[in-house]
């Protein structure tokens, strides 16, 4: 199964990637947790993704499709995979599909005004990678024991360029996936769990 997963920083694609995972098991390939891994291991790819991420910014698209090809190519990837955060933009939808082949593109669909408030109450491990929503529950330490962060690019100026980025570009994501015929739109849930119901009903119906 190849899947796209896409929709509002903040939507929640991250957390359905993992439950994706979690129960079909093939891997969550999300160019951000890529490109943040290269800047923590300070790679010359990292250096250059730096200054786009730290400022809401995307990457040159050529840069990032190159980077998605070479990890598709992966043996990991060659019973399906989970896209998240790509594509970004129409240019990289088109190039997507001109070399593999992708089952469905499935659009987390969320309230604008929602997705504000979701990043700035995200926290991460920077160790597991697990996702925390602390709107509700204030927590400092993952359940792996490590310290919880924010991240850089979910601070409010950047938060708000990154929504920018998205509704510039979503339309034509979204038209483009539907002429394919391959879109699939889910509402995003109270809960990830909720989401994922939706989620995979789509993915057992293929
Ligand atoms: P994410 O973790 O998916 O929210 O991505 C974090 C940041 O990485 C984005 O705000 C962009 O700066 C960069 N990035 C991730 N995926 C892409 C992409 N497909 N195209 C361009 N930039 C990207």
């Amino acid at each position: 199964m190849n899947i796209v997963l896409f929709g509002a920083p903040g939507c929640g694609k991250g957390s359905q990637a993992k439950l994706i995972t979690a129960k079909y098991g093939i891997p969550q390939i999300s160019t951000g947790d890529i490109l943040r891994s290269e800047i923590s291991k300070n790679t010359e790819l990292g250096n250059i993704a730096g200054k786009y991420i730290n400022n809401g910014l995307l990457l040159p698209d050529d840069l990032v499709i190159e980077l998605v090809k070479k990890t598709l190519q992966q043996p990991n990837c060659q019973n399906g995979f989970i896209l998240d955060g790509f594509p970004r933009t129409l240019n990289q939808a088109q190039r997507l599909l001109e070399f593999i082949n992708i089952d469905v593109a499935i659009l987390i669909d969320v309230n604008i005004n929602e997705v504000e408030r979701r990043a700035l109450y995200r926290r991460i491990c920077p160790v597991c990678g697990k996702i925390y929503n602390i709107s509700n529950k204030y927590i400092e330490i993952c359940e792996c024991g490590n310290k919880l962060i924010q991240r850089e690019d979910d601070k409010l100026e950047v938060v708000r360029h990154r929504i920018e980025k998205y509704l510039a570009n979503s339309e034509d994501i979204i038209e483009f996936f539907k002429e394919r015929k391959i879109l699939a739109t889910v509402l995003s849930g109270e809960t990830p769990e909720e989401t994922f119901v939706s989620v995979d009903k789509i993915l057992s119906e293929l």
